[in-house]
Parts: structure tokens; sequence; C-alpha cells
């Protein structure tokens, strides 16, 4: 079975209103998700204040409650303690470990993991990443479209100094999805939605959302046709109040579509189900590559 993972960044689910742009008639298909198919689950875990990003995040790929091991949410980067918790366990390296072939399909820009390793700030995703390195799509495997930049378009990227043309969104989600086909499990993060929410603009939101959902909607449909299970859910809510100065404690959504969608998301309540799960569904199970060197040399499978 292939697994698709959209972690997209500050997506709550707020009942219609004139300062919730998710419920706008802008993003269709997020829209009827959310509304239709979506469990609502926690991200405030138990810890006051509003959720954030690193321990939502951490939570969300570890499994174990990071705001309440913290003791508060804390925002941003993971800082040491943070780290420490993500390096010893986490969603990706205990796949890596099982034989999973696994792919964090976000490409970097650069030449080799020594400068995302290099990098002062990493998030959690990036310091998840750096424990199974092989994981990591560089810029050759966006120059050959076999990575998405996070912005979808590529449009950002010319500011590292790349100098070739933007892809639509449509065809973002077929090199997505062509990832997902090669590999057992699929990572892709979009944090331009969390941006957006904290931009308190409607019309950047609005432009945001609208063109991820000119790219889910096609990964979506081709994902159901090649039986890919797909999973979304963000770290904590902020663009659907867009008047909000921060984020938010709405529930955030989870959404699975699929092989196993049913067991990802039946009694789902907060972020501390997300690793468990997907661990429960893809992880004990025999990768889809039958010719995979486990069946003879590794005898824990
Ligand atoms: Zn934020």
């Amino acid at each position: 079975m292939r697994t698709l993972f959209l972690f997209i960044d500050g997506l709550g689910i707020r009942a219609p209103a004139p300062d919730n742009p998710v419920t706008a008639a802008i993003c269709p298909t997020i829209y009827h998700l959310i509304s239709e198919q979506a469990v609502p689950i926690d991200a405030c875990l138990g810890v006051p204040g509003l959720p954030q990003s690193a321990t939502g995040q951490t939570t969300m790929f570890t499994g174990v409650n990071a705001s309440q091991y913290m003791g508060r949410h804390v925002e941003g980067f993971p800082g040491p303690s943070l780290r420490t918790l993500i390096v010893s366990s986490n969603l990706l390296l205990t796949l890596t470990q099982q034989g999973q072939r696994v792919c964090f399909a976000n490409g970097y820009y650069v030449e080799s993991v020594e400068e995302i390793r290099a990098r002062r700030f990493k998030s959690v995703t990036t310091v998840m990443g750096l424990t199974c390195p092989q994981i990591f799509c560089l810029r050759e495997h966006l120059l050959a479209n076999q990575a998405v930049f996070h912005d979808i378009t590529r449009a950002s990227m010319r500011e590292r100094g790349y100098t070739g043309a933007l892809v639509t969104p449509q065809q973002a989600a077929e090199h997505l999805i062509q990832i997902a086909l090669a590999h057992d499990f699929t990572l892709f993060e979009f944090f331009q939605s969390d941006l957006a929410g904290h931009s308190r603009n409607f019309g950047e939101a609005a432009e945001t959302l609208a063109l991820l959902d000119a790219f889910l909607t096609p990964v979506f449909a081709m994902a159901r046709e090649q039986e890919i299970l797909v999973v979304l859910t963000s770290d904590h809510g902020n663009i659907e109040s867009i008047l909000a100065s921060g984020h938010t404690t709405n529930p955030v959504p989870l959404i699975a579509t699929g092989p196993g969608a049913e067991q990802m998301l039946q009694g789902a309540t907060s972020l501390l189900d997300i690793t468990p799960r997907l661990l429960s569904i893809t992880g004990t199970q025999k990768p889809a590559n039958q010719a995979w060197l486990g069946d003879t040399v590794c005898p824990q499978i």
C-alpha cells in the first residue's frame, strides 16, 4: 500500500463566517473535504494557551504530547529539548527502519544534505528528515521533477537562483503522485497557509487557498485512481480566522481517503493519534515492491 501524508500548516475547522476564507467559495475541494469528510481533532493537547508549530508538529510526528512534555506550547523551530524528542523516535525514522521506502517530497534547493544540516534554524520536519537523510529531495530532484517545492509553483525558488520554468499546480500534483507511486510513504508539507493566516490579509489568504486547492484537487483525484491512501491534517488553526492575531484553538481536520482511511479516522481525537495510526496502517505492512531486499535479508520483518 502507498501512503501520501499532506501536512498543511495552520488550517483549522470553523463555521462559515465573513472572516473565514476557507468557507468563502475560494477553495471548493478543501471546503468539501473539511465540511463533509474531516474528523475534527484537538490541537491544544491539554495545555493552556494557543497551540504552536514546534510542539504541535513534534506531537504529530512522534506521537508524544510535546506540549505537555515542555509544559507549554512552543512556537517556530524546535529547540534542544524538542529536537532530542524528535531524534529519539519519529514517524519517518520508524518507517525507514522497517524497510519502507520513505520520501519527504519537499525539494530543498541545495546540492547536499550537509547544506541542510548546516542550517541554524531547522523545522520539525527538517530535524526529523536528518534522522533518515536518504528521504530528502535536493536540487537535482527538483530539476528532474522528482520533488515539489514548498510553494507548489517554484516561484520563491527564483530567490535562490532558480531560472527555470514555474510549474502549474496540476503539474506539481502530477509530480507528487509520481513520487507517491515510487515510494511506500511520502510526506508533503505546505506552510504558506500559516504565513497567509499570520498576514491577517483576506486577499493573501484567498490567493494561498486557491493555489492549494488547485494543487489538492488533482492530487486527491489521481490518488483515488491509483488507490493511494491520502491523509491530510494540520498542526493548529490559523487561516480559518483571518482577523485573529495568531493561531486559534479550533480543532484541525483529519482527512483520509483511499485504502485504510476508515482505520485512520475512526475514533481519532487529537494530534497524538497521527503517528501511531499511520504506523499501524502502513508500518506493519510489507512494502509494495515485491523485489524488496527485506524478503531475504531482514529477518525481523
Ligand atoms: Zn504560525
